[in-house]
């Protein structure tokens, strides 16, 4: 267990503060599956199938138990226990330096020590060239167990990651390598005031020196990690227009610009110039600092061009946000799938009322809540989006292992795999944090009033989560993504690829004598969502652009509804067949027959609503538009 002992730097006047909510608080509610991580890993996805061979020849079945165990016990006794006094306590400003919340530094020490960050990072980097199917489990297990920590290596793994696509070797070197291995943060800044979703209205500017380094001026806000007392420097990733260069996204260019100057040695030298104006107070994810940045208020903001490319920002950050975006749906579903074995386990303790047969007994004991078929409900419904959300995540995952393994050597199989990861990307964001927010809620109600307190770790859950569906691109961002650039990227082949799985797996077990109909029913919406892409297709041909985005977000939903009832019905497959071979009294029976029961409850009642939305999507209804501005009411 970490020591919760308080960091020296804060002040005295909070500390005693800090000490008595870091005692109380210092609960683990951090909840993951391992038996349910490994099905997907092994018996769904195979993982197997994928390990002991390049680029993955260090890997085995066991080394990837391993990893998952280990993770989690550091999830449970080290980052968990820190994530309720986080939120209570918050980040603070201390003399312009931002000071974390207790025990975050050695959070940090311990995480990059054990080498859970640098799992999937190369090893000529630090890494250890691990399967993406296995990172992005290990990326669930971390941030559920502490979203606002997980923020801060989140981040410089993404910015580090940018730039050893994009950077010079010499820049690699220098910098990304000691992000990689938590030397040093990172941070990534777009947002500015007035430039939100509009990131082509950024107004930051860079002013080309006669070394070929760039003074950087200007202000951004929201900034994660923009500030923190984690590592001895912090590499900001900004996105500024050099002096000249044309207007919106197209003459944004991307600097690397150090809190700490770096020497030519790689020693580190006085301040840059970034300051923090303030910090954000925010609904959630308390622990993580929002800060409001400024560059260059004295003019001596030093920044290194990213690669050397001018004009090249947007398509520079296009190259990590696939990255970010699976990230933080992954964030979705991690506070998700710890919410809901929360609301399970108090669900067998909290007893209320008879059972439903008796309800009019008074005499009867009382049962718990969880043979409440309500209760049961809701706790099904949670069950089968969470798994069926980890489901889509594993998916895309094995896409990503598989467009690196085929590279090279089947090329055109390389490229089917690569436009899936592009499809699956805005759905992963998205439906993710969109249904982690939904899931959590429901958790909530599980509880009754007690959710309602801060005695549980619901009300934090769904405060932290909401955040998801808004940065990274908003939802919306997200399914204009989808319907404006990757349903017709390739000419329209990677849609036609998805739907073409789909109908391999119809075509397999239509008459599978417990799914059948369900699979009749996953038939049905893949009809559905075939007729909805034409219809946003007529309406592109024929310039109804407005009812393309107003069905947009539709869209994403019904597609991220079929691929998970997809993997649901795929997942009970499976698990029928191992089922059949186990013993009556085998403790597996049980865990098999959940997964089946959770992809019949998904695929009969959320199914249907593919199709329902297909139908809605004709109707063309334009009232959001027709409706005169006024006619909203008066605010
Ligand atoms: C806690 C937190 C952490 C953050 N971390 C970072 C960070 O590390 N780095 C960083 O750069 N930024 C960060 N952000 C900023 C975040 O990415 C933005 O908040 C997000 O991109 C949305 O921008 P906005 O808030 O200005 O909303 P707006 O762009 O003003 O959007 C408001 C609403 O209008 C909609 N909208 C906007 N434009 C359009 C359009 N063209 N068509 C249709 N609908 C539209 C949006 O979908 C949304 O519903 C963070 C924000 C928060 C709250």
């Amino acid at each position: 267990m970490i020591d919760l002992s308080i960091n020296s730097r804060q002040t005295s006047r909070c500390r005693p503060l800090l000490e008595v909510f870091a005692v109380a608080l210092a609960l683990n509610w951090y909840r993951a599956d391992l038996r349910e991580l490994s099905f997907l890993l092994l018996e769904q996805f195979r993982l197997g199938e994928l390990v002991g061979r390049a680029p993955f020849e260090a890997w085995g079945a066991d080394e990837v138990s391993s990893v998952l165990r280990e993770t989690y016990r550091f999830a449970r006794e080290v980052l968990g226990p820190l994530n309720a006094a986080a939120d209570r306590c918050g980040c603070r400003l201390v003399d312009g330096r931002v000071v974390t919340p207790a025990g975050f530094p050695e959070a940090w020490k311990q995480l990059y020590e054990n080498g859970f960050k640098q799992l999937g990072v190369h090893p000529d980097h630090g890494g250890q060239g691990a399967p993406a199917m296995l990172t992005v489990l290990v990326e669930e297990m971390l941030s559920g167990s502490n979203p606002a920590f997980a923020m801060y290596p989140g981040l410089a793994f993404g910015a580090a990651d940018l730039l050893l696509e994009c950077a010079t070797p010499e820049q690699v070197k220098r910098y990304a390598d000691r992000m990689f291995v938590g030397t040093w943060g990172g941070t990534m800044c777009l947002t500015e005031p007035h430039a939100g979703s509009d990131v082509g209205a950024a107004k930051t500017t860079a002013r080309k020196q006669p070394d070929g380094t760039y003074r950087i001026k200007g202000t951004k806000i929201y900034i994660s990690g923009g500030d923190h007392d984690l590592t001895e420097n912090i590499i900001h990733l900004v996105l500024a227009r050099v002096e000249g260069a044309p207007l919106g996204t197209k003459g944004l260019s991307l600097f690397i610009v150090p809190r700490r100057r770096v020497n030519a040695d790689g020693t580190l030298s006085e301040g840059n110039d970034v300051s923090v104006a303030s910090l954000e107070h925010k609904m959630g994810i308390n622990g993580s600092a929002t800060c409001v940045l400024n560059f260059g208020e004295a003019d001596g903001c030093l920044g290194e061009l990213v690669g050397g490319v001018e004009n090249a920002g947007m398509s520079q950050m296009f190259r990590m946000m696939n990255g970010a975006r699976i990230a933080v749906g992954i964030q979705g579903l991690a506070a998700a799938g710890s919410a809901y074995l929360n609301a399970l386990e108090y669900a067998r303790e909290r007893k209320q009322g008879p059972h439903f047969t008796k309800w009019k007994d008074p005499t009867v004991p009382r049962v718990p809540i969880l043979e409440h078929p309500d209760v049961r409900r809701m706790l099904l419904d949670m069950k089968s989006h969470v798994e069926g959300i980890r489901a889509l995540v594993v998916k895309l995952a094995r896409h990503v292992d598989l467009s690196r393994v085929l590279r090279g050597k089947d090329d055109e199989k390389a490229s089917y795999h690569h436009g899936q990861v592009e499809l699956l990307v805005p759905l992963v964001k998205a439906f993710a944090s969109d249904e982690g927010f939904r899931v959590c809620s429901t958790a909530l109600q599980v509880y009754g009033g007690a959710g309602y307190l801060k005695d549980h770790p619901v009300e934090q859950a769904l405060r932290d989560v909401k955040i998801t569906s808004i940065y990274e691109g908003t939802n919306h961002i997200q399914a204009m993504d989808l319907v404006g650039r990757k349903l017709g990227q390739a000419g329209g082949s990677h849609l036609q690829a998805f739907l073409g799985d789909i109908s391999a797996f119809v075509e397999a077990h239509r008459s599978h004598p417990l799914l059948g109909k369900e699979v009749e029913s996953l038939a049905a919406g893949q009809e559905a969502l075939m007729s909805a892409a034409m219809g946003l297709l007529a309406w592109g041909q024929s310039g109804q652009l407005g009812l393309i985005a107003l069905n947009a977000n539709r869209f994403l939903g019904m597609m991220s509804r079929l691929a998970v009832g997809w993997l649901l019905l795929e997942g009970a497959a499976i698990a029928d067949e191992a089922q059949a071979k186990l013993a009556d009294v085998h403790a597996d029976r049980a865990f098999y027959e959940g997964k089946k029961q959770a992809a019949l409850w998904f695929a009969r009642n959320e199914l249907p609503r593919v199709e329902a939305e297909a139908r809605l999507l004709t109707l063309s209804d334009a009232s959001p538009m027709n409706i005169p501005d006024a006619g909203f009411g008066a605010a």
